[in-house]
């Protein structure tokens, strides 16, 4: 009689599994590494071609294994980490489930060549869909290599969900980064497709990050120390200076993995909270420690979440350790005994002051815009001082009537030409260095300076975008930019995209690059950070949507940094600048932000707060 219910074959139970623990190329180069890792290498190579797909190899120096453990290694279960419940418990290598090697082979054709420590020979075994057709004896270094060809050849399902090459290499580039961070004891080599994506040498931890993330970064970097109720805490933090964008420079982990942690990173926010701005993340690699009996590592195959017994008492400890170090602001004295920036020689005064007024200008203004609106009045024709100004003028106290304050015969237009609606407004004055104040016939209307610049701005980079290039302007000394490998690949990706933003840059041997011109709007401004910034957004993009998708998000952070944060004094002149080049723009819509440019109040509307209606 026959049952309806039977036992799988292994094969097709390897496959299942697979389909949990193989989600990608990635997650393959993920398990035969920490495989190397956990057998004690000092020496890891991997190299991929097809991002992945048509070849993963990944060769260590480990302790190898002899053929009775090659072969029981492939077998489902398997494992020499594990061997009761009671290790389940304190589990201090990367993998345990024994389930890695006969899964990956069950979906590709896969070569094991291993040589156990001590042995004369190794053994090769070739396996495809997981049915092993050939073991023989092998000459090879001490150590383990793995090669991985036709990944998901047999489940076309699979294989149709990998994304392109690129993304599938830079989620393996990604990977091996967060392990080559928490390994400085690791050479690690990562090859794409022929050619060495990073090669870093074992040193230290600071020597790492360097490697990795770029030399700049170095001196900023502090450690952190610290035992606190069973929890330590220990690794590099980097100066509120060096933020990012996005998360993507928070490296922590529990006790040696990799995580990415609800808990975990609301410790580390909490403790730059009042040191960096909002949406700003730092760069931090911190290696937490606990009793492996505190901390649930097998919540999740891919194993980035973890679940602690005490989450309250592991949060306030590396709150705690962070804001130690914080508190004590080291990067200001790193800072000192440096060389101060050039600054240009001062001119005097009043040629200071024009110079202010022509750049305000000149900021706000598109060139050919500038050339129209600002030339000279015909000679002997009495200048004529805006409307705007001039009311200003007239508004503002005998005493204020200085010259410094009056326009220069060159910055005046005609009443005809700025008739516009802000032009012709009468400025009354600038409340909290940050709104100007205006009369419109009987209306008040507040104008929030940052969100006009900041619109003027965008409107400006669109336009010069849409004819040919935003402005760059030349650096005099050009500098040379450490980029990490991440950062170097998208900028090699998108540079033509990069070099219409106004970005002059080449690349100069290594990770470093030169640069040679910024966005004009920018040349005053921290415009490495705003490059990283575009770099880090464009990431985040992935391959799916192109640079003309990402144009208008980071037009949008170019211009907002292109303001001065905070509160601003602006002179007159400034204020008529800014204006009129409101007036040329489009003020429909809000500021890139969404946030309102004016604001008008009626006078019934301040009647009526007055209980006089
Ligand atoms: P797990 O890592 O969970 O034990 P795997 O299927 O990944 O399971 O590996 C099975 C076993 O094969 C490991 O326990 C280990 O003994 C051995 N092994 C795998 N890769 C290597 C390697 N690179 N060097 C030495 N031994 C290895
Ligand atoms: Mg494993």
């Amino acid at each position: 009689m026959t049952t309806r219910i039977h036992i799988l074959p292994e094969n097709l139970t390897n496959k299942i599994a697979a389909g949990e623990v193989v989600e990608r190329p990635c997650s393959v180069v993920k398990e035969l590494v920490e495989n190397s890792v956990d057998a004690g290498c000092t020496d890891i190579v991997v190299e991929v071609e097809g991002g992945g797909k048509r070849l993963i190899q990944v060769t260590d120096d480990g302790c190898g294994m002899s053929r009775e453990d090659a072969l029981l290694a492939l077998e489902r279960h398997a494992t020499s980490k594990i061997s009761d419940e009671c290790d389940l418990f304190g589990i201090s290598t990367l993998g345990f489930r024994g389930e890695a090697l006969p899964a990956i082979a069950s979906v590709s054709r896969f070569t094991l060549a291993t040589r156990e420590r001590g042995r004369v020979e190794g053994t090769e075994i070739y396996a495809e869909g997981g049915r092993i057709k050939e073991v023989k004896a092998c000459g090879m270094a001490e150590g383990t290599a793995i090669a991985v060809r036709n990944l998901f050849f047999n489940t076309p399902a699979r294989l149709k969900f990998m994304r392109s090459g690129e993304t599938e290499a830079g989620h393996v580039g990604e990977f091996l980064t967060r392990l080559a961070v928490s390994r400085p004891d690791i050479r690690f080599t990562y090859i794409n497709d022929g050619r060495t994506v990073f090669r870093v040498l074992q040193g230290g931890l600071r020597d790492r990050i360097a490697a990795l993330f770029g030399g700049a970064l170095v001196d900023t970097l502090f450690p952190v120390e610290s035992d606190s109720d069973g929890v330590r805490v220990s690794g590099l933090i980097a100066s509120p200076d060096c933020s990012r964008s996005a998360a993507s420079h928070l490296y922590t982990f529990i006790n040696g993995r990799f995580i990415r942690d609800r808990v975990v990173q609301h410790a580390v926010l909490g403790a730059y909270r009042n040191f960096l701005e909002r949406g700003r993340y730092p760069v931090v690699v911190i290696f937490i420690e606990v009793p492996s009996a505190e901390v649930d590592v097998n919540v999740h195959p891919t194993k980035h979440e973890v679940r602690f017994r005490d989450q309250g008492r592991v949060h306030d400890a590396i709150q705690g350790a962070l804001a130690g170090v914080l508190a004590s602001t080291p990067w200001l004295r790193a800072s000192q005994g440096k060389p101060a920036p050039f600054v240009p020689s001062p001119a005097s005064a009043t040629e200071t002051r024009v110079a202010e007024v022509r750049e305000a200008l000149a900021r706000y203004r598109p060139e050919p815009e500038r050339q129209q609106r600002f030339s000279l009045p015909p000679s002997g024709a009495s200048p004529a001082v805006s409307s705007a100004e001039a009311r200003m003028l007239n508004v503002e106290s005998g005493a204020r009537r200085d010259e410094r304050f009056m326009p220069r015969s060159e910055f005046r237009t005609s009443h005809a030409e700025s008739s516009g609606y802000f032009s012709a407004l009468t400025v009354i004055g600038q409340f909290n260095a940050a709104y100007i104040l205006c009369q419109d016939g009987s209306d008040l209307v507040i104008v929030d300076q940052h969100a006009a610049h900041e619109r003027v701005a965008f409107e400006q980079l669109k336009g010069q975008h849409g004819q040919g290039g935003i402005e760059s302007q030349g650096l005099l000394f050009p500098e040379t930019v450490e980029l990490s490998f991440r950062e170097a690949t998208t900028l090699h990706e998108n540079l033509a995209g990069i070099a219409g933003l106004g970005y002059e840059i080449e690349a100069f041997g290594g990770n470093a690059w030169l640069l040679k011109g910024v966005p004009r709007l920018l040349a005053e401004r921290n415009y490495l950070r705003i490059l990283l910034d575009i770099l880090e957004e464009l990431q985040s993009l992935g391959k799916s949507r192109t640079f003309a998708e990402a144009l208008e998000e980071i037009l949008v952070r170019i211009a907002c940094h292109s303001v001065v944060r905070g509160a601003h004094p602006l002179t007159p002149p400034e204020i008529s600048a800014l204006f009129m080049q409101m007036d040329a723009t489009d003020f429909s819509s809000n500021c890139p932000h969404g946030r309102p440019v004016y604001r008008k109040i009626t006078l019934g509307e301040i009647e009526r707060m007055f209980k006089r209606q």
